[in-house]
C-alpha cells in the first residue's frame, strides 16, 4: 500500500505553520496555516535540520494560542490514528488528551465530532483499499438513485 504523504504541521509560539518547500540547505520553509484562510496572515518561518523554528516574517491577523494551536496538531494526529490502527475512537481520543491535554483536545471538537471525524477517516480509506465495500458502495449508490427516481 502505498504509504500517504502528510505536509508535516508545527506548532510554534501559539501559531501553527506548514512546511511549503525543502531549501538546498536541508532547511524547510514554513508558511502559516492560517495563509490562505480568511486571516491571510502572511508568516515566514525557518525550520533547521535540528527541529528548530525561526520566524522570518512575524504574523498578522490573528493572535497566538497555544491551546488552538495544540488543539490542531491534536486533530491531524486524530487523523492520523484514524487510519493507521484500529483503535476505538474513545482510545484515540484518551490517548491525545494525555499528549496535548484536555482542553485542546475539547478545541479540536467534541466527542461525537472527533468520532465521525474518525469514522469517516476509515470509510475513505476502506474505499480506497477493500474492494468488496466498494462493491457495497455501488450497491448504496445505485439504490439510492432508484429511490429518487420513484
Ligand atoms: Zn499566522
Amino acid at each position: 500500500m502505498p504509504k500517504r504523504v502528510f505536509k508535516p504541521i508545527y506548532a510554534h509560539e501559539g501559531f501553527n505553520l506548514r512546511t511549503v518547500q525543502t531549501l538546498a540547505s536541508g532547511d524547510e520553509l514554513l508558511h502559516c496555516t492560517q495563509r490562505k484562510t480568511a486571516v491571510k496572515c502572511n508568516a515566514l518561518g525557518r525550520r533547521a535540520a535540528d527541529g528548530s523554528i525561526s520566524i522570518l516574517k512575524p504574523h498578522s491577523g490573528h493572535s497566538a494560542d497555544d491551546e488552538v494551536a495544540m488543539a490542531k496538531m491534536a486533530r491531524i494526529e486524530i487523523k492520523e490514528r484514524a487510519q493507521s490502527s484500529g483503535a476505538a475512537p474513545k482510545k484515540i481520543l484518551n490517548e491525545m488528551k494525555l499528549k496535548y491535554g484536555a482542553r485542546p483536545v475539547t478545541i479540536a471538537g467534541s466527542t461525537s465530532t472527533l468520532g465521525r471525524l474518525i469514522s469517516r477517516q476509515r470509510d475513505n480509506k476502506c474505499r480506497v483499499a477493500d474492494t468488496v465495500n466498494e462493491a457495497n458502495f455501488s450497491k448504496k449508490k445505485r439504490s439510492a438513485k432508484h429511490k429518487s427516481n420513484s
